[in-house]
């Protein structure tokens, strides 16, 4: 009696074994996004793609709406927005968060880059997502990844802090594609947390640091 329990018990084992499901990971890694421009010593990984080289619109499948694969990083109040900024324009969205907070991967994708960065950032992280779109996670207090490491939508990448060129806690975010930045807000409501397209057509014209949601 026992046997037969036994042989019951490992029947759906053996059945599981014999048909191997594919490796998500590994077909995810052979993207295209994954296999140019992966540097993950240098910050800025497209520095050979110049920007007159890019469409006039590059057009993004943001999310599978059939999978919950979008999170926002952290919800709360928008305390500085994308646009110029004195000397140095502001390339990103700040978001207010408490020390310690957990930010969130936006998207699936892989870690291009945890570090510390010396240009105001602190530590950062930056994930590049199968669409060739990057996020930026800046002046955190803590990094939970490290390059290379694959991430889910919704993963801990790190802890809110003020590393950096920061005046107080908050969320540095910003979006890039092939290095060119644009207003992250016109992809995410912060304060909702929802996702406002999931298919964008990005016009090189929004890589303009003037041009706001
Ligand atoms: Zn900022």
């Amino acid at each position: 009696m026992r046997g037969l329990l036994l042989i019951v018990f490992f029947l759906p084992l053996v059945t599981a074994a014999q048909k191997p499901a594919p490796d998500f990971e590994e077909l995810f890694r052979r993207a295209p996004a994954f296999n140019a421009q992966w540097d993950t010593l240098e910050i800025f990984a497209y520095r050979n793609v110049p920007l007159e080289d890019l469409p006039d619109v590059i057009e993004l499948q943001i999310c599978d709406s059939l999978r919950r694969d979008f999170c926002p990083p952290v919800t709360g109040r928008v305390l500085s927005k994308y646009g110029p900024r004195g000397r140095r324009p502001h390339q990103g969205t700040d978001i207010q968060v408490a020390y310690g907070q957990p930010i969130h991967a936006a998207f699936d994708g892989i870690v291009r880059w945890s570090r510390w960065n010396r240009g105001g950032f602190g530590n950062v992280v930056i994930v590049r997502h199968p669409n060739g779109l990057e996020t930026y996670y800046a002046h955190l207090s803590g990094r939970a990844v490290k390059a290379n490491d694959y991430v889910t939508a919704g993963q801990v990448i790190g802890y809110g802090g003020r590393t950096g060129r920061a005046f107080g806690n908050h969320l540095h975010f910003e979006m890039r594609y092939c290095d060119q930045s644009f207003d992250s807000e016109r992809l995410i409501d912060f304060v909702t947390g929802e996702l406002r397209e999931h298919f964008f057509e990005l016009h090189k014209d929004y890589f303009s640091i003037r041009s706001r949601f």
